[in-house]
């Protein structure tokens, strides 16, 4: 029980890498919070999770609205009194050449992934602050916080932004006991990959097995993907490490696609 009654808040948790992380947490004595766009969606995560004997809240949260960010702690903080860990991890993808790139895609993928983190953020440092307990903010990041592909401009963007604020948390919060890290994962078949492999094979004019075989795990050292699984025991190694020792990193869970 390495999280035993730790309040963790885990955005776009109703899929996913997200809710394979709500799952270990709620395993290791958590109570998860299924922030999601649906509440429908993160209401019946939190109960699979309930009636597998975890604690859990499924919460409303479009992570672009202040209000509804804020809104969404102040319940949190009003039913449990504070909260430990935050996993900012809801994303999207979207798939265009820069030069065919709408500048509202473009904008909208930076608000999912910056604008979220940063509100998410700004929203567990002031309970992490105010309760003096300390936390965990986790950040999901990717391989693309290090490395770039084609096709995918304000994802790599975003994904490389996230790094900067990851490090100004962690020099922030170590007055406060507050560490902050950055999963970067490489390529795991949930819906948003399920979703862009058509895409780029149409873009990239090849089969869909060969996106898969040559261009999403060509650089792995097995040709395999990275499962929801291995992500979510990062998560919980960083979560439940305990001291300021392991904060402001990154790590790369990738079979290898990207070594440093
Ligand atoms: P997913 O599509 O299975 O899950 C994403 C979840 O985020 C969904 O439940 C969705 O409803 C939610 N979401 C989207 N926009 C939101 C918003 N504005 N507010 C709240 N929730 C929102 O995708 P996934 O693969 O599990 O992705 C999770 C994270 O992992 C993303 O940040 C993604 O960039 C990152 N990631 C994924 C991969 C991969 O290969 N799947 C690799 C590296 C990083």
């Amino acid at each position: 029980m390495l999280l035993k009654d730790k309040v963790a808040l885990i955005t776009g948790s109703a899929s996913g890498i997200g809710r394979a992380i709500a799952n270990k947490f709620a395993q290791q004595g958590a109570i998860v919070i299924i922030a999601d766009l649906n509440e429908e969606e993160a209401n019946k995560a939190a109960n699979e999770i309930i009636a597998e004997g975890g604690k859990a809240m499924g919460l409303a949260m479009n992570v672009v609205s202040e209000s509804e960010v804020d809104k969404g702690f102040a319940k949190v903080i009003a039913t449990y009194g504070h909260v430990d860990i935050l996993v900012s991890n809801a994303g999207v993808q979207h798939i265009d050449p820069i030069d065919k790139l709408k500048f509202d895609d473009w904008k909208k993928l930076l608000a999912i992934h910056l604008d979220g983190a940063f509100l998410t953020t700004r929203a567990a440092l002031r309970s992490m602050y105010a309760s003096k307990r300390g936390g965990s903010i986790i950040y999901m990041g990717s391989v693309h916080s290090k490395e770039a592909s084609a096709l995918k401009a304000p994802y790599v963007t975003a994904k490389h932004g996230l790094i900067g604020l990851c490090k100004v948390v962690a020099k922030e919060g170590a007055e406060h006991n507050v560490r902050a890290n950055v999963i970067c994962p490489g390529y795991v078949k949930t819906p948003l990959v399920e979703k862009q492999i058509p895409e780029q094979a149409k873009e990239l004019g090849m089969s869909e097995q060969d996106v898969i075989k040559k261009v999403m795990l060509k650089e792995t050292v097995d040709g395999e993907f990275t499962t929801t699984a291995d992500v979510a025991d990062v998560a919980l190694f960083f979560a439940s490490f305990p001291t300021n020792a392991l904060t402001g990193q990154s790590l790369i869970v990738s079979h290898g696609w990207f070594m440093q």
